[in-house]
């Protein structure tokens, strides 16, 4: 596959390629979480104009379109027959509140780039009898928002419905094992910043989620078994849901499944050990204090409060402090690939999560 002269594409709203750094989004509150979010990215990504011998497939209609309005966070460029997404993980909202069943994992950058980065197939092949997701593909993530979180099985991996037990935040996220942030539910409140019936997500099979509605506000007709259906100017697309299973119910496209995910797909990078579920903890706040370098994560245990902050000293070297709520303090320095074990979790590996 070659790779030289590949480039990263930024693109507008519109759809249409840009160059450099500006400003890519005209919804003021998304603005400015853009402009924290370009100020964070490091190193500065390369934002080339690229006209692609396949941009005579308008790219409007594709993949790199519905990716658009979270550049320059988010970045794309096609390779092949993927297009190729790469993102910190994070997303610009709000984080980890309202969580009731904590594994006591934080949201950390992740390395989703480069070699690591996402692959969306940009020709979904119809597979031939499809996959049903239910008990399976408990690990990692089966569909890649458009604000480059990833998005896992609505059920963890014990099988459980992550938003049925209080592990998910108010906007359908928690963090796993490498204390990587992750959707377990459709984020419908990305419609705000996408638009009504554009695409929310992409499945890994390269099939486009929708929101609870067509782009004209009507409800959808004909749903297949997962909860997908072919429409004029469309295609094929799922739509989410409001229960189970939020997402779509299976892959309709051809995935490759191995260990139980998708297969490949980013590994995340996790810098300490994995935890267990803390017992009647209630995130009660969550604030980022530097962009993407500087956290401050509260909680409750019994109306006893409890705080983890934790800062970037370096790259790949974080400083957490842990006040504990019995009035216990520590603090540690974690550096990626010194993950410790301490009897609670394995060190690197495929990614994993509670
Ligand atoms: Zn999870
Ligand atoms: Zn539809």
């Amino acid at each position: 596959m070659k790779l030289v002269g590949a480039r990263w594409l930024a693109l507008g709203l519109a759809g249409l390629p840009v160059t450099g750094d500006a400003h890519l989004t005209g919804e003021p509150g998304h603005d400015a979480a853009a402009s924290r979010l370009a100020l964070a990215w490091r190193p500065a990504p390369v934002l080339a104009l690229v006209a692609p011998a396949r941009a005579a497939v308008p790219l409007a209609l594709g993949p790199a379109a519905a990716f658009a309005p979270f550049a320059p966070a988010v970045r794309v460029r096609v390779e092949g027959d993927f297009l190729l997404v790469e993102s910190e993980g994070l997303p610009a909202h709000g984080m980890m509140t309202g969580i009731t069943a904590w594994q006591q994992q934080v949201p950390l950058p992740q390395p989703y780039t480069g070699a690591n980065a996402w692959r969306i197939p940009l020709r979904p092949v119809p597979a031939a009898a499809g996959t049903p997701i239910r008990d399976r593909f408990l690990r990692g993530a089966i569909a890649l928002a458009v604000n480059g979180v990833p998005i896992f099985n609505p059920q963890n991996n014990r099988g459980a419905v992550s938003a049925d037990i209080g592990e998910l935040d108010r906007w359908g996220g928690h963090c796993g094992r490498g204390d990587d942030y992750h959707y377990h539910i459709a984020p419908l409140h990305l419609e705000a910043i996408t638009g009504v019936g554009r695409p929310i997500a992409y499945a890994l099979d390269g099939y486009p989620i929708l929101g609870l509605t067509e782009p004209d506000g009507s409800a959808p007709a004909g749903l297949d078994v997962w909860r997908g259906h072919e429409s004029p100017g469309l295609g094929y697309h799922y739509h989410a849901s409001e229960t189970y299973p939020f997402l779509m119910a299976g892959f309709r496209g051809v995935v490759v499944e191995r260990d139980g995910q998708v297969d490949p797909q980013p590994r995340a990078q996790g810098v300490r050990e994995a935890l267990t579920q803390l017992r009647g903890a209630r995130i009660t706040g969550f604030e980022e204090l530097a962009p993407r370098s500087s956290y401050v994560l509260r909680y409750e245990v019994r109306g006893a409060a409890g705080v983890v902050a934790y800062r970037r000293e370096a790259e790949g070297v974080w400083r957490f402090r842990f006040e504990e709520p019995g009035g216990d303090i520590r603090e540690v320095t974690y550096r990626a690939g010194e993950r410790r074990g301490g009897g609670k979790g394995k060190g690197g590996g495929p990614r994993r999560e509670p």
